[in-house]
């Protein structure tokens, strides 16, 4: 299933191009009273809502995709998860670039563990990244993004799949610079999530996707998940032996080589294979 979060808060079904409304679903949803519990409760209780959806589907209205706001599919994460330099002819593009490295030596994702980014940062397809008003250079990076379907603590490699919720088409949007990578790469709007979350039954193998980006028709990244240095269950192992993991963490896993930056009134469309097509505004 493609499952999204579209408008004010309204969950959708797509479907041969259009949204199905499916919001009534939600009403499975158990109700809290502070405090809430860590997580997203869309992604904790997918399995009975996508049940409910079933039901609802054929007598849904339906929306034109194009006539929709898509918004983040995750709405309450509680963390983001982010892998640096996880392709390896990223690592090679980021030691040739002053612009990228800013003289820091570059070493590989074993040296530098998983970071975090503020789960403020994040936005849907049909919102907007707002540059910074900063003198500084603002990088795309396409990314596939995992997220966790429950809570869960030290998962081995062999058991990490099983605690996946879903995919998605994530960026990683940065400042390039000598801070850390928690401030450049927080900043509000920095992570766009979606277009929607895919359920892991359509994903065959993370480990084999092509994903690519471009700009205004131009294309500047193109790869494949079997690039990845740590691939999904290793960075879902590793990220848990540290961090206990929620429904609704996000886990951006890195992006391959041509990353480079985008300017008020850039278009951004990042694909990935399974999932689809993410169209995204610079502001
Ligand atoms: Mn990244």
């Amino acid at each position: 299933m493609h499952i999204c979060r579209f408008d004010k808060d309204r969950l959708g079904l797509i479907s041969e191009g259009a949204v199905i409304d499916v919001t009534d679903a939600l009403d499975v949803l158990p109700s809290f009273r502070w405090p809430v519990p860590y997580g997203d409760a869309l992604v904790a209780n997918l399995k009975p809502v996508c049940d409910r959806v079933k039901e609802l589907v054929a007598t849904a209205p339906s929306l034109p995709l194009d006539r929709v706001t898509l918004l983040s599919p995750v709405a309450n994460a509680s963390k983001i998860i982010a892998a640096p330099v996880n392709y390896m002819k990223h690592v090679e593009e980021a030691r040739a670039d002053k612009a990228i490295n800013f003289g820091a030596d570059i070493k590989t994702i074993d040296h530098y563990g998983l970071f975090l980014k503020a789960n403020t940062s994040i936005i849907g397809a049909g919102e907007r990244v707002r540059l910074p008003a900063i003198d500084k250079r603002v990088d795309h990076e396409v990314e596939l993004a995992v997220v966790i379907g429950r809570e869960c603590f030290q998962v081995s490699r062999d058991q990490a799949l099983e605690v996946v919720g879903g995919y998605a088409i994530a960026l990683d949007m940065s400042v390039r610079g000598t801070e850390d990578r928690s401030w450049r790469k927080s900043y509000d709007t920095f992570s766009v999530l979606g277009p929607w979350l895919v359920t892991p039954d359509e994903i065959v193998d993370s480990g084999n996707l092509d994903l690519s980006l471009s700009v205004n028709g131009e294309e500047r990244q193109r790869s494949n998940t079997s690039a990845l240095i740590f691939d999904v269950p290793k960075l879902i192992s590793y990220a848990s032996q540290a961090y206990r993991l929620y429904p609704g963490d996000v886990i951006m896993t890195g992006t391959p080589e041509g990353v480079g930056p985008v300017a008020k009134g850039d278009v951004m469309v990042c694909r990935i294979q399974s999932i689809g097509e993410m169209r995204v505004v610079v502001d």
